[in-house]
């Protein structure tokens, strides 16, 4: 594999994290100060350590903001009563604390932010390589645009799970090279498809061994086509085109590959593709551009 781990996070994509408004996980965190991990193990910090210490929290939650339950991010306000929220909320709620109605959106609870400056915790996809510690409100950014975060096999019946720089070469040593349609960036080459079961194709780069998954949906006036990459959704999108040819006609449809970590046909059915003809599968042409 050519591919080599990158020395800092994603810079690229969308530089807000997702809102997760669903149940909450009621885990207990281990938050830690990863450089003083051995040293917090004796009795009393020593000068040169400082005053850096390892702890468990037990209630995490406190550290989220509790209207909207993502990670709070400075600035964090407080109501004349003490009611917690985000500036996000804070603005939403007409800065109307939710609890107690009284004002909130002015009064900034400093000691919270620098608690929350001060925590450092490892990245969730540290078990897949990302070696990023970073604040406890940057968290989600990152994990957001964290190049490390899990892709699975698109080997049917594999459940492999892996960074995506791991991915290409866990395919082709355990599935073979003959598992996938091997091609060549700016070289058209054609995959058959059938028109009547869903189907999804890996298709394998000679050079870099990057995995795409080219889907085809039967649908009642033809087949839904998508070429997909498997990696974090910060990358950039691929260029491709398919070319169906039929009777002396033919169909053209250039676009971008989505970014995906998984195959699974549902996480690709409502994004764009192209409806070809039946006609159109003798002779179908694909090319995928750096
Ligand atoms: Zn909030
Ligand atoms: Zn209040
Ligand atoms: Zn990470
Ligand atoms: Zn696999």
């Amino acid at each position: 594999m050519k591919k080599s781990s990158p020395v800092s996070e994603a810079t690229k994509g969308k530089s807000t994290a997702p809102r997760t408004t669903t149940t909450r996980s009621r885990k207990r965190k281990h938050v830690e100060l990863p450089q003083q991990q051995e040293q917090a193990a004796a009795a009393a910090p020593s000068p040169t350590q400082g005053r850096s210490f390892t702890f468990l929290l037990s209630e995490p939650d406190v550290l989220d903001c509790p209207i909207c339950f993502d990670p709070l991010t400075i600035p964090v306000y407080q109501c004349e009563n003490g009611h917690v929220a985000c500036s996000t909320c804070c603005i939403s709620l007409e800065e109307k604390c939710p609890s107690c109605c009284l004002p909130i959106g002015s009064i900034r609870v400093r000691v919270l932010e620098k608690v929350l400056e001060s925590i450092k915790v490892q990245c969730s996809h540290a078990k897949y390589g990302c070696k990023v510690t970073l604040s406890y409100s940057d968290k989600c950014v990152h994990e957001f645009n964290c190049l490390f975060m899990p892709c699975h096999c698109p080997h049917a019946d594999c459940d492999f799970v892996s960074s995506f720089y791991d991915l290409p070469l866990h395919f082709i040593s355990e599935h073979g090279s003959s598992a996938a349609v091997r091609f060549s960036y700016d070289k058209p080459f054609a995959v058959t498809l059938q028109s009547e079961d869903d189907q999804a194709i890996v298709l394998q780069e000679e050079t870099d061994d990057t995995l795409f998954v080219l889907h085809n949906f039967v649908f009642s006036l033809g087949n839904a086509v998508n070429v997909c990459c498997i990696q974090p959704d910060s990358l950039p999108k691929y260029r491709f085109e398919i070319l169906g040819k039929s009777k002396g006609s033919s169909l053209e449809w250039k676009s971008f590959t989505m970014n995906i970590q998984s195959s699974s046909v549902d996480t690709t059915l409502s994004s764009r593709f192209l409806v070809i003809p039946s006609d159109y599968f003798a002779d179908l042409e694909t090319c995928i551009h750096m």
